[in-house]
């Protein structure tokens, strides 16, 4: 009973008219897995609805954003509210500030923020700080790890770069890229080496303390306090990329799990609401550097968008105000989802090794442990896009590639776990 996507390819052939693969962000195009994309026309609560009269359970939540499910109500409200005030006014609003400090309220490390569009411009603006802060000019990032697609962010890179197996990007020269290290993930002595080789030279660690975007990876005990401990002793500055894990992981994001605190921290996603939304924040003295304050340039027509505030207020308070509940939930609701359907792969006598921190997780199709991304890369990808088909083919929609995680919503419920369970047994046979 293979679901129709007539509608979807109709829509799709049109689209490559007119967008490179018909799609604007490179996954969504299911190279990956194969088969094709349905078009999705609207969503609500857990469930995305297709141009086709299909409806999916869906396990991506719009990469990480819909920690609440699609069109929650009091979402929905405060867009609809804001939009009939005027879209936007490139002159300060007082929701920044209200956004603002319900942030620096669940994250303590950061003092001071400043709200830009999106995760990749979070990233390379705090990257720009700490190398003006530091006088410095190398970065350390972790191969596998995703932080947007700025130029010298580029190199090794997880998600979308690792799916579609190119080692980084054409279009950045070498001599951008030539500053930026590369080094395993979940390996310290890596780190040690790379600053006893250069201890004056190397301005931040950039990291996802928990990795999404090379498919689901934990930090192993000690590593993330580690790279605290080597950065401070170098003068070098900790960046801690929450873009995925902030408001994910636990209302403080990993930081507040693991208990470290970073100098910087990068947010997106989860904090716009859906909206076009990033943040980046951390030491005072750190963000006083930023202009108009200090040297370091940074700016944005639309940062700050009065629609993506009130998203952002609107998702963050709603976590503030049911924190417990919500991520008790989150917890409980992906262990039954992510082990349930690893015990049915199990029995199927399929090989999986299944990865999961708090509400984002991975089925990795390999049968060796997942600790960074040459393991990950042992995974079959040819097995995990027939399980992708099989799976969207009975309902489910999983994220189209092995190299990013999955993620629940506090609106997956009972009869969500039911239903994952039984499409996971029909796909698996
Ligand atoms: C998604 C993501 C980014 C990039 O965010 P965009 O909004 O897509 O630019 C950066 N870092 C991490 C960890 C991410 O998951």
């Amino acid at each position: 009973m293979s679901r129709s996507l007539t509608r979807s390819r109709q829509l799709q052939l049109r689209a490559e008219r007119f967008l490179p693969g018909g799609v604007d962000s490179p996954v969504r195009a299911f190279r990956a897995v194969g088969g094709d994309p349905p078009f999705v026309t609207h969503a609500e609560g857990a469930y995305l609805f297709d141009a086709d009269g299909n409806k999916y359970l869906d396990f991506f939540g719009s990469w990480g954003p819909m920690i609440l499910g699609h069109a929650f109500p009091s979402v929905v409200e405060a867009i609809q509210k804001a939009a009939s005030q005027g879209a936007s006014f490139g002159a300060s609003t007082a929701a920044e500030a209200d956004l603002a400090e319900l942030v620096t309220r669940c994250f303590p490390s950061v003092e001071k923020l400043r709200f830009v569009s999106s995760g990749t411009e979070a990233c390379m603006s705090a990257v720009r700080l700490a190398r003006g802060f530091t006088g410095r000019n190398f970065v350390i990032k972790f191969e596998g790890c995703y932080h947007g697609h700025s130029d010298a962010m580029l190199v090794k890179a997880g998600s979308g770069v690792a799916t579609l197996g190119i080692p980084g990007s054409a279009g950045v020269p070498a001599e951008t890229a030539m500053h930026t290290l590369a080094l395993p993930y979940n390996d310290l002595d890596a780190v040690r080496a790379a600053f006893a080789a250069r201890p004056e030279e190397i301005a931040c660690v950039i990291v996802e303390p928990v990795v999404g975007n090379a498919g689901t990876i934990a930090p192993a005990a000690e590593y993330l306090q580690g790279l605290r401990q080597i950065t401070a002793q170098y003068g070098a500055l900790l960046i801690l990329d929450e873009v995925m894990t902030g408001f994910r992981l636990s209302l403080g994001g990993a930081q507040q799990v693991y208990g470290v605190t970073p100098d910087l921290t990068t947010l997106g996603k989860i904090i716009g609401g859906g909206l076009p939304c990033g943040a980046f924040g951390g030491r005072a003295d750190v963000m006083e550097f930023l202009a108009p304050l200090g040297p370091v340039y940074q700016a944005g027509t639309l940062s700050g968008n009065p629609l993506a505030m009130a998203a952002g207020i609107a998702t963050v308070s709603h976590l503030i105000r049911h924190e417990e509940e919500i991520y008790n939930g989150l917890e409980s609701t992906t262990g039954r989802i992510a082990e349930g359907v690893a015990g049915v792969a199990r029995e199927a006598g399929i090989s999986l090794t299944m990865n999961r921190v708090g509400s984002m997780f991975t089925w990795f199709f390999t049968d060796k442990p997942v600790t960074d991304f040459a393991s990950a890369a042992t995974s079959d990808t040819v097995a995990f896009g027939r399980f992708h088909r099989a799976m969207l083919d009975a309902g489910v929609w999983l994220p189209p590639s092995q190299f990013e995680a999955a993620f629940v919503s506090t609106a997956h419920g009972e009869a969500e776990i039911g239903m994952v369970l039984e499409a996971a047994r029909k796909s698996f046979s």
